[in-house]
């Protein structure tokens, strides 16, 4: 049969791996000038950045992708542990550092509240059972239908994945400080820790079995050794080519229509492209199924990212790979970002040092950075284009009076992304980091189906459908998409 996939994130290049390997005539095409999605990469004079993802959780689905054609990942790549996972540095004073050594963990928070030794542990436990369910079981299966949803629900009350993941958290821990590093997981996938089901405390289990890698190269060099694994098993790659809408006959997508290219008929269609965006754009909101009208105009939204790329000429050894710069308010200021989308005065930044692992992104001895400040979508009422550089200025004046001593000396060559670009780039409603939000209510069969409901041949991957955003879940759309088309 002949499959299409639009987009080529993460979910489009693992779809179209999955289609080939069946035996199908794939083509994949993607709108920008090359493929990734939001983990393409930025190659400047003397500094190479990442543009998104950055921390590997899982990597065995990406082992999964080599070894669907008999190959070995470490053939091409080199996935290199991390430690620590992530360092936490607090205006207040507080710091810790999350590691993979359970012992060294243990002994920070004894010092921290003797009593959260044994909170951590039964919190640990608890996000066990829950990643058993929530992963092990739901993650890669299919959810369009509500006899499934039917089935689990059970086991999500008993796990009380109505409750926030702060809330589950704060059960387990009395220190706010540690509060908040154990809960801040569900801003990895564009959730509000307050809002977010409890269910999503699995990503600490997750993190806790497999460990957390840097790809060699960044990932960028993951995106071309997949690229040349698609071109090797002769998957056509087509890109330049933005989707601009369907030719319907009935409740069937016949072909593809582009902006300035030949149309393609395809027997199936997999949209690595936004939900909304298919809907909106793709259908001119013609036949649409009512749940995708319901998330398209009722569905609450992740946050926007605001992210500064620089360089430095000096090295700031003593910045982890991956650092949490954590601003003097949580609750507030997440509720600044997702409910009133107001651009409040202070921040917590996401700093990404990947010349920690590997000097290759900076040829001239020095650091590569990108700072990634959380920020309200764009359903909030800000003028990217006149605040942007005074609210870089901002942050970077806070990393320079903290953890980054003469940081105006010593950096140069930055550049930002705005939730403007990220609307412009990936056709992203809103100019979200991570689509809809994964609140309950947006989760699993309550999140776009990976089916649609209306047009027999149209399937859906990436971050706006089941199981959801990040790295692992994309990956894992693709498995529930191939399990449903073959059964
Ligand atoms: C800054 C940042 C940091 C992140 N960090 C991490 C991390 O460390 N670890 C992690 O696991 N996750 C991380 N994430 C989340 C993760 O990157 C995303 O959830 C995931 O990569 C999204 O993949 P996707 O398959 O949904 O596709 P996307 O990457 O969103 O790609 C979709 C593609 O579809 C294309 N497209 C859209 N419309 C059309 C059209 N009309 N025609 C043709 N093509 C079209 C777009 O151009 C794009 O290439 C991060 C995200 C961001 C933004």
């Amino acid at each position: 049969m002949k499959v299409t996939v639009i987009g080529s994130g993460f979910g489009g290049i693992s779809s179209a791996l999955r289609m080939k390997a069946r035996g199908h005539e794939v083509t994949l095409v993607e709108k920008l000038d090359k493929i990734g999605g939001r983990a393409q990469q930025f190659k400047r004079e003397k500094y190479i950045h990442d543009a998104g993802p950055t921390v590997i959780t899982a990597p065995n689905l990406f082992y999964e992708l080599f070894e669907l054609f008999d190959e070995n990942l470490e053939d091409y790549l080199n996935f290199v542990p991390l430690d620590p996972w992530y360092s936490f540095y607090f205006v207040n004073g507080f710091e810790f550092d999350y590691v993979p050594n359970k012992d060294k963990m243990l002994s920070q928070i004894e010092k921290i509240n003797f009593s959260d030794v044994d909170g951590y542990l039964r919190m640990l436990k608890k996000a066990q059972e829950i990643f058993e369910i929530g992963y092990t079981k739901l993650a890669d299966k299919p959810f369009h239908k509500f006899t499934t949803m039917a089935r689990y629900t059970p086991e999500i009350i008993k796990l009380k994945g109505y409750q926030s993941v702060y809330k589950f958290v704060s059960s387990y821990l009395k220190d706010e400080n540690l509060r908040q590093v154990f809960s801040i997981q569900p801003l990895l996938v564009g959730g509000n820790p307050f809002q977010t089901s409890s269910i999503y405390a699995l990503i600490h289990a997750l993190e806790q079995k497999w460990g957390i890698y840097f790809a060699m190269g960044g990932m960028a060099k993951v995106v071309d050794e997949l690229h040349k694994l698609m071109i090797r098993k002769g998957v056509v790659i087509k890109t330049n080519h933005q989707v601009e809408e369907f030719e319907t006959a009935g409740n069937q997508i016949k072909s593809i229509i582009f902006k300035d290219k030949s149309p393609i008929k395809s027997d199936i269609v997999i949209s690595n492209a936004d939900p909304v965006t298919v809907s909106t754009h793709f259908l001119k909101n013609r036949k649409v199924s009512l749940h995708n009208k319901i998330l398209a105009k009722y569905g609450k939204q992740s946050m926007g990212l605001f992210v500064i790329f620089f360089g430095t000429r000096a090295k700031y050894k003593k910045i982890a790979h991956h650092t949490i710069w954590m601003g003097p308010r949580y609750r507030e200021l997440l509720n600044d970002i997702f409910n009133k989308k107001i651009l409040a005065d202070d921040f917590s930044i996401y700093l990404h040092r990947p010349t920690a692992t590997d000097q290759s992104f900076a040829t001239n001895g020095g650091d590569s950075f990108y700072a990634l400040v959380p920020v309200p979508n764009l359903q909030g009422d800000i003028d990217w284009d006149d605040t942007k550089d005074e609210y870089a200025k901002k942050i970077i004046k806070a990393l320079g009076q903290t953890i980054m001593p003469d940081i105006e000396n010593q950096i140069e060559d930055l550049f930002i992304m705005t939730p403007n670009d990220f609307k412009e780039n990936y056709m992203t409603p809103h100019g979200t980091g991570f689509s809809i939000a994964p609140i309950l209510s947006q989760s699993a069969w309550f999140r776009t189906h990976n089916k649609d409901d209306y047009y027999n041949n149209l399937f859906y991957v990436g971050a706006g459908t089941h199981p959801g955003a990040g790295v692992p879940g994309v990956i894992n759309s693709a498995k529930v998409v191939d399990r449903i088309i073959h059964g």
